[in-house]
């Protein structure tokens, strides 16, 4: 596994659409490892391959509810989940919006609010190629948003009702990075 250099803003390959993914072969493979070991790195709860550099619609995602709370007990961030799904769809949003402060490891610096359907269900395939479906809610629901919109070349910074500058010190926007 290898950790790869993240892409930022404005560069072109952020705004394109994504190819979908017919092999499942080694390089897939590999390329999701490396998705998984950079998204850890960064650190992020979130990763789609354009972020890399591949024009692919590849996404991972980890996280865990209780990464909401700061007083969770450490142990328990080991329970987050995590997946990799390819050429995700998101078949159903629910009617319910939820607004919160997103940020991009794509574009550092800056987080915005954003509102979103408060629930989703994504249909996609395992990195085996294999029918997988995720009904999310809450961050989770908003981390797969976030995810997709990178497979369509769109940005979080298009969605944003308000966007501002953060500090980037350690321990801040960590959250949000997706
Ligand atoms: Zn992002």
């Amino acid at each position: 596994m290898a950790i790869r250099d993240i892409v930022t803003l404005p560069a072109p390959i952020l705004r394109r659409k994504a190819r979908k993914v017919t092999d499942f072969g080694p390089e897939i493979q590999t390329l999701i490892d490396d998705m998984i070991e950079t998204m850890r790195q960064a650190p992020g709860v979130g990763l789609a391959a354009p972020q890399v550099n591949e024009p692919l619609r590849v996404i991972v995602v980890e996280y865990s509810e209780e990464d909401d709370d700061e007083n969770a007990d450490p142990a328990a961030k080991k329970s987050a989940r995590l997946y990799a799904m390819i050429n995700p769809e998101i078949t159903r949003f629910s009617q319910e919006t939820a607004t919160g402060t997103e940020g991009c490891l794509s574009v550092p610096g800056i987080v915005g609010e954003v509102t979103r359907p408060l629930a989703v269900t994504v249909k996609g395939l395992n990195r085996h190629g294999k029918p997988l479906t995720v009904k999310a809610q809450g961050w989770l629901a908003r981390i797969f948003q976030h995810e997709i919109d990178h497979l369509d070349g769109i940005v979080f910074v298009d969605r944003a009702e308000k966007l501002w500058k953060v500090e980037e010190e350690a321990g801040q926007v960590i959250q949000d990075n997706v």
